[in-house]
């Protein structure tokens, strides 16, 4: 599939007759008009230098968005395919010069795409389940953990390994080791700043942080105490709807948002920041307007990760050696979604004693994108290939990543090569060389 020349291109009033057609038009055709076929994202896609085809390129995807809605093109299996199999890593967004709205048209072309669909395999069925009725509820998703802890200290997932198919025990092995109890816990609805305070911040904990990566809220939630900050944690916030947008399911993902709208807005007087320790949760709740619209804004604006906030407000912490040699590692939502590269890697290097190695693929995707690694684990594996290859390379002591999917993802390929090199967020080296220092904290 070759792309049309710039020059043909123009608005088309009149698109095509189908559903699909008519709702690609209204949402997104006017922003595939910012794409003007350069060709200079195609090197940054990994799904294409994986196929080395066009219509697996961001060129390919939005052509095929705009050829549907203008009636080109009448089948829309392709682009189903394609969106899906793409991994919304936004590294298109970064290699754009005509500033194209990549992530949001994705997005969008996916909705569109699954509302219209007309057959619901099983597994399309389970997912929306576990997207819908566990991830942002936390009574049954703390259930789940909890039967997989179970499973996991009785020996039962491996069992289920060996007996299961080879792509459901694939999916079992990128379970990470569910952490004891005490890390599961409620954060304190308000931690007092240590020492002269700063001002106020309130910490978004998300869905599956507090079951799986308690102890990285927990570490944000200290360090940016130690650092003059007083931490609130509001009861009423929820699951940001990061997964079901990407999954096609905005108008769920949408409900979701206005529900953190709500729980924050009140909160913005008196309110430094919105500080968030997941990749994803930050980058969606920055791009809330574009769901729930202008009411979002005050919130959004507010929204800070956690590294970017402490650097940016140049956190004086007493810090005390960690003697480790770290691989920082860049999520996609934060170095391409929010333009977040510097201030993880100046954070990391204010730890005395603390070696930060470059590696060969920091940008590059990890293939977890979401959900992406369980329903395309062939191109996800795929894509983390080279990626395992380089931090093989560099030879960390640790890999410090700062998104709970990534940090899974990157744990689990590791593992699967026999690398014993520990993977952890930022913020945990951070709380433990400012907790040696300043033990009483
Ligand atoms: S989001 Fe990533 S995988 Fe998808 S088109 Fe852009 S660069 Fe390629
Ligand atoms: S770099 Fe931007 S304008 Fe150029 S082909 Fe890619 S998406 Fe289109």
């Amino acid at each position: 599939m070759t792309p049309p020349p710039v020059d043909e291109e123009r608005p088309v009033e009149c698109p095509g007759s189908t559903p699909i057609a008519r709702a690609l038009h209204d949402e997104l055709y006017t922003s595939s008009l910012d794409c003007v076929h350069c060709g200079l994202c195609l090197t940054s896609c990994p799904t294409y230098r994986a196929t080395g085809r066009e219509t697996s390129s961001p060129r390919g995807r939005i052509y095929l968005m705009r050829g549907l809605a203008e009636g080109r093109l009448e089948d829309a299996s392709l682009l189903e395919e394609e969106a899906f199999l793409c991994l919304g890593c936004r590294a298109c967004e970064t290699a754009c010069p005509s500033g194209v709205h990549y992530g949001e048209m994705l997005e969008q072309a996916r909705t569109i795409v699954r509302e219209q669909a007309t057959d619901f395999s099983a597994a399309r069925t389970i997912e929306r389940f576990a997207l819908r009725r566990i991830v942002p509820r936390p009574g049954m998703l703390r259930l789940v953990v909890s039967l997989l802890a179970l499973a996991q200290r009785t020996g039962l997932d491996r069992l289920a390994a060996r007996l299961l198919p080879e792509r459901t025990a694939g999916m079992l092995a990128l379970a990470p080791t569910v952490p004891p109890e005490v890390e599961r816990r409620c954060m304190p609805a308000f931690t007092p700043a240590v020492g002269t305070r700063r001002g106020r911040v309130a910490l978004f904990e998300g869905c599956v942080m507090p079951e799986l990566f308690g102890r990285v809220n927990d570490a944000a939630r200290l360090v940016l105490s130690r650092a003059g900050w007083e931490v609130v944690v509001p009861e009423a916030q929820g699951c940001c709807g990061a997964l079901q947008a990407h999954a096609g399911d905005r108008g769920f993902a949408r409900g979701l948002a206005e529900r953190n709208v709500d729980a924050f807005a009140p909160l913005l007087e008196g309110l430094d920041a919105i500080v968030v320790t997941s990749a994803g949760c930050s980058a969606a709740l920055r791009e809330s307007p574009g769901l729930v619209g202008d009411g979002a804004r005050g919130v959004a604006t507010r929204v800070r990760d956690v590294l970017e906030f402490l650097d940016e407000t140049g956190a004086t912490l007493e810090l005390s050696p960690i003697p480790e040699r770290v691989c920082y590692d860049d999520p996609c939502h934060l170095v391409h979604a929010q333009g977040i590269a510097a201030a993880p890697r100046r954070l990391l290097q204010s730890i005395p004693g603390l070696e930060l190695v470059a590696h060969r693929q920091p940008e590059a995707c990890c293939g977890a994108a979401g959900i992406y690694n369980l329903t395309q684990p062939e191109m996800s594996a795929q894509v983390l290939a080279p990626k395992l290859d380089a931090l093989i390379e560099a030879a960390p002591s640790i890999v410090a990543t700062a998104n709970p999917g990534c940090a899974m993802q990157l744990a689990s390929g590791l593992a699967g090569r026999g690398v014993e090199a520990r993977v952890v967020h930022p913020i945990e080296l951070l709380e433990a060389a400012s907790r040696l220092a300043a033990p009483s904290a």
